[in-house]
C-alpha cells in the first residue's frame, strides 16, 4: 500500500507563459515526487498497521487523499514517531495535489473570475472580487519564507489564510477551495526573487470551476 504521485491534469507546458514548463516539470516530477516518496518511507515503519495508519480504509477503496486528509486533520491519529514526517511530507503531497487542480490552462478554468454562489460569497465576506484579489495577493506576497496562500471556508465564512512550510488549512478545521504555492521552487526559475510578479501571473491560470466545486462541497 503506497501513496502515488498523481498525474497532472494538463501538460507541463499548458500554463505557459504564466508558469513555465521547466518549473512545472521540476515541481511535479521532482519536488512533489519527493514528498510522496518520503511519506511512503515514513509509513512503512508501521508494519502493525500493514504499512500505514488507516490501512483498512485504503484497502476498502477509500481514496488516498481522503485518508491523508484525516491524518492531517487529526495528527494524534498518526503514530508519534512518524507524525512530523506525515505532517511535512503528507502535507506536501496533499497541498501539491490540491495546487495542480487549482490551476487550469487559460480559458479552461472559467472566465478569470468566480461565478455563482462563490462569487456571491466573495462579495459578501471578502468585499468583492477586486478586493479579494488584492488581499489574497498581499497575503501570498507576505508569507515569510516558504508556505502557501489559500482561499478557505472557516466557520461557514470565506477567509484568506496562509500556512507555513507544508502545513495545510485542514489541520485548523478550515476547508480549502483554492491554493497558491509560494515556495521559491514554485517560481524561482522564471521569476527569481520577484514573487509578486509570479502571483500576478498566477491569476491568469486559476481554475475557478474547481474552486466553485470545492465551495459547493464545503
Ligand atoms: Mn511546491
Amino acid at each position: 500500500m503506497k501513496f502515488e504521485l498523481p498525474k497532472l491534469p494538463y501538460a507541463y507546458d499548458a500554463l505557459e507563459p504564466y508558469i513555465d514548463s521547466r518549473t512545472m516539470e521540476l515541481h511535479h516530477a521532482k519536488h512533489h515526487r519527493a514528498y510522496v516518496d518520503k511519506l511512503n518511507a515514513a509509513i512503512e515503519k508501521h508494519p502493525a498497521y500493514d504499512g500505514a495508519p488507516a490501512a483498512d480504509e485504503f484497502k476498502a477503496g477509500k481514496p488516498e487523499l481522503r485518508v491523508l486528509e484525516e491524518w492531517l486533520a487529526d495528527p494524534n491519529s498518526v503514530p508519534e514517531d512518524v507524525r512530523a514526517a506525515v505532517r511535512n511530507n503528507g502535507g506536501g503531497h496533499f497541498n501539491h495535489s490540491f495546487f495542480w487542480k487549482s490551476m487550469a490552462p487559460t480559458g479552461q478554468g472559467g472566465r478569470g473570475e468566480p461565478e455563482g454562489r462563490l462569487s456571491e460569497a466573495i462579495e459578501k465576506s471578502l468585499g468583492g472580487f477586486a478586493k479579494f484579489k488584492e488581499d489574497f495577493s498581499k497575503a501570498a506576497a507576505g508569507v515569510f519564507g516558504s508556505g502557501w496562500a489559500w482561499l478557505a471556508v472557516e466557520n461557514g465564512n470565506l477567509a484568506i489564510v496562509t500556512t507555513s512550510n507544508q502545513d495545510s488549512p485542514i489541520a485548523k478545521g478550515q476547508k480549502p477551495l483554492l491554493c497558491l504555492d509560494v515556495w521559491e521552487h514554485a517560481y524561482y526559475l522564471k521569476y527569481q526573487n520577484r514573487r509578486p510578479e509570479y502571483i500576478d501571473a498566477w491569476w491568469n491560470v486559476v481554475n475557478w470551476r474547481e474552486a466553485e466545486r470545492n465551495f459547493e462541497v464545503a
